[in-house]
């Protein structure tokens, strides 16, 4: 039985399912560096993924590679304006980040990392001779929207 939302469920998304994923993105070819969906898209311009028997939102899954969990009345919005852009850079989690920021002296993420290893990614990635997101997400064990999140400041930014 598949589901039509991520909201509200653990999902545990297989290797080959990210591939899969990342496959269908274009990250290399848009000016304005959007990272657009290359499989179909709606009328809106959204386009849609499957796995692990749900199907949602094709940007809403970046983070669910991540360990994050949608909670009722989590929103992403478009930094972008572009429907169909999925680069984590461009997209913000509102309610999440509100909630997440409210909580003020959290030592914890969403995810697996501690505060200092995020500190400590966004140092690497600030110095001459950076790894790229790629390696610091293999190295922390994480996916690479996570280092671009830290990185962009959108989590553990405060
Ligand atoms: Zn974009």
């Amino acid at each position: 039985m598949r589901r039509e939302t991520l909201t509200g469920v653990t999902v545990v998304v297989a290797e080959t399912d990210r591939d899969r994923f990342w496959s269908r993105v274009d990250t290399e070819t848009t000016p304005d560096g959007c990272w657009p969906w290359t499989g179909a898209l709606n009328a809106e311009g959204r386009g849609r993924f499957s796995a692990a028997g749900v199907r949602d939102y094709a940007y809403r899954w970046p983070l669910v590679f991540d360990g994050h969990r949608f909670e009722p009345g989590d929103e992403i919005d478009h930094l972008c304006d572009n429907p169909a852009c999925v680069r984590p850079e461009h997209l913000e989690l509102t309610d999440h980040l509100g909630n997440m920021r409210a909580m003020g002296e959290r030592e914890r993420g969403p995810s697996k990392l501690s505060r200092r290893q995020a500190d400590e990614i966004r140092a690497r990635r600030s110095a001459a001779d950076r790894p790229t997101q790629r390696e610091l997400a293999a190295e922390y064990g994480v996916d690479r929207s996570t280092v671009s999140l830290i990185e962009a400041g959108k989590i553990w930014g405060w």
